[in-house]
């Protein structure tokens, strides 16, 4: 890894362009703003730091694209983005290393789970949009009512750091499909694969304007993007109050916002569940160094089962290996940036002010240095504490003990949040009454993380405005039309 010049940075010999993506045409800004990797504090160059003024340009050349991507034949929208799947697949090696670089994910998880998400993100809605676009029509005393999804214009997408390809692809992709343009705002921590991206799209064939990047620091661009008069539909990916921000400028155009924002999700075991299945769940919720919106968090385990569900968690993440997420041997990784670190261990640290047990964890890792927090868990938290309420986004589980139904239902739906749940259970008639109860966009049982992309994707309460997925994604970046045709009037 060099660098080679201002404007790039070289990843195994291919050159990450560290400029915004415009019109078809990278494009600098007088001021930059420094990127390295949380590994090891290395350097990945120096971004361009758009604002109000490349924002402006990019809504243009999006705009100025919009009429002939929306005309351009379904089939060929479809295509282009097979093509774009196509080339990410071809380039799954150098985008895994750079995400990992970036971010500091595990280098196997991008390699086999999250750039193949990527590319299936593109193929995924390429292929609705041909095949599952369509809704029967109405017949209202003779008269034909047509439904039709027609593209909107410029989509603003603004993702966060977590998991940056796979999450702006999952907007970038039906947006497109749809017929709209984009301009993407990437998190200032991960702008890299992006950026890659971006050339992805030129070399299959998307018209110049159709997707651009902006690169921007902090609110700096994000905010004239939300603010922009020109820009049709707002995807944000990211924390609750950001999205309260965005809402408010949003509210001056009406511009139409979907929001996936934070959780604080449970992970309840109940006392008919497998013992062993509850603990490997209850370790995939450090997956990604605990840097995942979906992750339950807090752990309900009945009371009768509670000190064997401990013993048995405790053992499995006593094997888990932390360290540089390029070894393949590694199963947590570091935090993404210092302050993202700095914050998770004050969460920690008032949590233990307050009284709260560390079960285990609860401090940095001191043979690694650097960003690597040790997994965490808390235990004898007090009803209402910040660490039971507050998304910590980092590898801190919390463990509280219910004795009754009632009392998993309270704790698990007794947040702010509403964006998922994980409930473990060797009863299906039990675990079904009980999901059924749960306020969540997603409950996954005896099972983390699956997901289908036709289904539904979304929050409830504070964790987000709106689903994606399927026709729901179509949904959101389309006008949805409808077209009421008259049985009369025809001339032969
Ligand atoms: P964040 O809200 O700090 O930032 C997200 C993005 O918003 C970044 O690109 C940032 O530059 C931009 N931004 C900041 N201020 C802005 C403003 N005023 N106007 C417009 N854009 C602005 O969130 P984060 O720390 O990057 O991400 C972590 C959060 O994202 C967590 O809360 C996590 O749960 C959530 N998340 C949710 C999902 C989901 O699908 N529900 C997925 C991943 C992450």
């Amino acid at each position: 890894m060099t660098m080679t010049h201002a404007t790039s940075f070289s990843v195994a010999g291919v050159a990450v362009d560290t400029r915004h993506y415009i019109g078809g045409s990278r494009v600098g800004s007088a001021l930059t703003f420094s990127n390295c990797s949380p590994i090891d504090g290395a350097a990945l160059g120096e971004i361009a730091r758009g604002g109000p003024r490349e924002v402006d340009a990019a809504v243009a050349a999006a705009r100025a694209a919009f009429p002939g991507w929306a005309a351009t034949p379904a089939a060929e929208r479809s295509a282009v983005l097979h093509r774009i799947a196509d080339l990410v697949e071809q380039n799954i090696e150098l985008l895994a290393m750079v995400e990992t670089l970036d971010n500091g994910g595990l280098l196997r998880s991008n390699l086999r789970g999250v750039m193949p998400r990527v590319a299936h993100n593109f193929r995924f809605f390429a292929d609705w949009l041909l095949e599952h676009l369509d809704h029967p029509d109405f017949d209202t005393r003779g008269h034909t009512n047509h439904v039709s999804w027609d593209p909107s214009g410029v989509a603003a997408i603004i993702t966060p750091w977590n998991a940056p390809l796979m999450l702006a692809t999952w907007r970038i992709a039906p947006a497109l499909a749809a017929g709209d343009t984009v301009v993407l705002k990437p998190a200032e921590w991960t702008p890299l694969t992006a950026s890659l991206l971006a050339d992805f799209t030129k070399q299959a064939g998307l018209p110049d304007g159709a997707f651009n990047v902006v690169q921007g620091y902090g609110a700096e661009a994000g905010a004239a993007l939300v603010a922009h008069p020109g820009v049709s539909r707002i995807s944000f990916t990211g924390s609750v109050p950001t999205a309260k921000t965005i809402a408010r400028a949003a509210a001056d155009n009406l511009t139409p916002c979907s929001f996936e924002l934070g959780g604080k999700s449970p992970c309840i075991v109940l006392a008919d569940a497998d013992l062993g299945l509850a603990a490997n769940l209850a370790v995939e919720q450090y997956d990604n160094a605990g840097q995942v919106c979906l992750s339950g968090t807090r752990i309900l385990v009945h009371e009768s089962i509670a000190t064997e569900f401990a013993d048995a968690f405790r053992a499995q993440v006593g094997s888990l290996r932390q360290g540089d997420p390029r070894d393949p041997e590694t199963d947590i990784g570091p935090q993404v940036h210092l302050r993202h670190f700095e914050r998770i261990r004050g969460f920690v640290d008032r949590a233990k002010a307050e009284g709260a047990n560390i079960v285990f964890g609860g401090e940095a890792n001191s043979e690694l240095g650097g960003l690597y927090f040790r997994p965490t868990l808390i235990d004898q938290v007090a009803a209402g504490s910040e660490i039971l309420t507050q998304e910590v986004f980092g590898p801190v589980l919390t463990m509280q003990t219910f004795s009754t139904d009632e009392e998993a239902i309270e704790l698990a739906n007794g947040t702010e949040f509403g964006l998922a749940a994980v409930l473990v259970s060797g009863d299906r008639r039990h675990a079904d009454e009980i999901a059924r109860r749960l306020v969540a966009g997603t409950v996954w049982v005896n099972c983390f993380f699956v997901r289908d992309l036709r289904a539904p994707f979304g929050g409830s309460k504070k964790s987000g405005i709106g689903r994606e997925g399927g026709t729901w994604s179509f949904d959101f970046y389309a006008d949805v039309k409808n077209t009421v045709v008259a049985p009369h009037g025809w001339k032969e």
